[in-house]
């Protein structure tokens, strides 16, 4: 142990928990009672371990209106979203429930015998999760990982620790047998590095930012340990002159002011055509000036504060006194990591702006002619996350979304996550799927067994 975390509420910047730093020490600990549980639990029975999953996403139903209010006061996210987020969380441990009873394997025409295919679990899993979406994101990797029979390690980020403490909790009380489930709370660069460099672990999954998730890579490469990684992003928001402008401008500010803009899919730069420009500005600035920002706990506020003073910070950067500021909202006074939606335009894609991922709440307005210029536009970033096409013309829609660098894409709305289907990134973007059934496929390794039936 090294000292303390002390906890803050990013709206009042008030401590609003003191909890032991782990350190190497715990991080050992916990990867060997891990390493003690996992034979036991891969051999729980299929139908044993659905029933143990259901119990626990009951647990967490029960408990869920006290784990929305630690997670909107600990990551400042009004208390509707939270609300919706640890929904998710319930329907993802249900989801998954259902994944022990269908790890299907394959038989495979041979000669002398049968060939079969089986999915093995893993053994010991780090996972490691950043502050924006604390909860939700690890339920992307916990449910699926118990599910196929893996033990976990889960080290949350150090700003937000509290709700993966609650789920370790739970996790025991709905009757998941000890070291199945444990959560180690300390840096990343002591707790994380030890779980990427540790021998017992198998496999890494990682949720951050594409710096970090280089240096995972690279020293998971040391013990050839499998990764995923979900990483950083810079999403376009294609709108075409043919698309129901007013909905397309309605829509638009939740998809990057949501979360107060820390949202790995944030659509920050809106790619609009020229043609239709100004009706689009107009459109969107009442929709911008009249979101609601203040204490996550009221009911109608709609985006709560930054996470941290650095990262209000690292966001004011992007917006100097000369940035063509076109839409700016309203902020509360006073104590709290406030900072207003914003909207800069026009602006070039080569703008740093434009470039990186600012993860606040500043989206640019980008404008096109025509639909092979808006595809180039997109596509010219490193990363490859989510994104979103507003067309009247459905066949132009598809077109423009197969040809987008881009792992989640839709059309005529801007939403990208949903339990039952594959999330994750193209490019730096990341590597790996999780959710739907994809994600299982990156909890087990496949193992293929021939068994001679007679002669050769
Ligand atoms: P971060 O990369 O700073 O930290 C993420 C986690 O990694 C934390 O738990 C941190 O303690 C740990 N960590 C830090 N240094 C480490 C090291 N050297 N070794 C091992 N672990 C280390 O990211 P953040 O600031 O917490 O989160 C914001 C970033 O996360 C953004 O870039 C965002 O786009 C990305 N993100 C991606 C997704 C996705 O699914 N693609 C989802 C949410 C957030």
């Amino acid at each position: 142990m090294s000292g303390t975390i002390e906890v803050i509420e990013p709206a009042t910047e008030a401590v609003m928990a003191e909890l032991p730093r782990a350190g190497a020490e715990e991080v050992d600990a916990a990867v060997a009672r891990a390493k003690a549980a996992f034979p036991a639990w891969r051999d729980v029975a299929p139908g044993d371990r659905a029933s143990l999953l259901h119990r626990l996403a009951e647990a967490l139903e029960e408990r869920s209106g006290d784990l929305a209010t630690l997670e909107a006061r600990n990551a400042g996210k009004p208390i509707g979203d939270a609300r919706g987020e640890i929904g998710m969380v319930v329907e993802t441990f249900r989801y998954y429930a259902g994944a022990p009873e269908r790890l299907l394997g394959k038989t495979i025409p041979v000669a002398g015998g049968v060939d079969m295919t089986f999915r093995e679990p893993l053994g010991v899993v780090a996972m490691i999760v950043p502050w924006n979406f604390p909860l939700t994101i690890a339920s992307w990797k916990v449910a699926p990982a118990l599910a196929a029979g893996n033990v976990v390690v889960l080290k949350p980020a150090e700003l937000t620790p509290l709700s993966a403490l609650e789920l370790e909790r739970i996790a025991l009380e709905a009757g998941l047998p000890e070291g199945v489930l444990n959560v180690v709370a300390g840096p990343g660069s002591v707790c994380g590095r030890q779980l990427v460099e540790h021998p017992d672990v198998a496999k890494v999954a990682f949720t951050g930012s594409t710096e970090v998730g280089r240096g995972i890579a690279a020293g998971a490469a040391e013990t050839i340990k499998r990764v995923t990684l979900e990483l950083g992003g810079k999403s376009a928001n294609l709108v075409f002159a043919d698309a129901d402008l007013e909905a397309a401008a309605a829509a638009a500010p939740g998809a990057v002011f949501g979360n107060a803009g820390q949202d790995c899919c944030a659509r920050s730069r809106i790619l609009v055509e020229r043609s239709v420009l100004d009706e689009f500005m107009a459109a969107l600035a009442p929709v911008v000036e009249a979101i609601a920002v203040g204490d996550p706990l009221d009911e109608a506020t709609q985006m709560g504060p930054l996470i941290s003073a650095g990262q209000r910070e690292a966001v004011a950067a992007y917006v100097p006194d000369d940035a063509p500021v076109a839409i700016r909202g309203d902020v509360p006074e006073g104590e709290g990591y406030w900072y207003p939606p914003t909207v800069l335009a026009p602006v070039a894609n080569d703008d740093r702006a434009a470039r990186e991922e600012i993860f606040g709440p500043v989206a640019c307005v980008i404008p096109f002619s025509g639909e092979a210029e808006a595809i180039a536009l997109a596509n010219d970033t490193i990363y490859g996350l989510s994104g979103s096409v507003w067309s009247g013309d459905g066949g132009r829609a598809l077109r423009v979304a197969r040809a987008l660098e881009t792992g989640v894409i839709s059309i005529n709305s801007n939403t990208s996550v949903r339990v039952s289907t594959p999330f994750g990134g193209f490019k730096q973007s990341g590597v790996g799927r999780e959710l739907g059934p994809d994600a299982l496929d990156h909890y087990t390794e496949v193992k293929n067994v021939y068994y001679a039936t007679g002669e050769d």
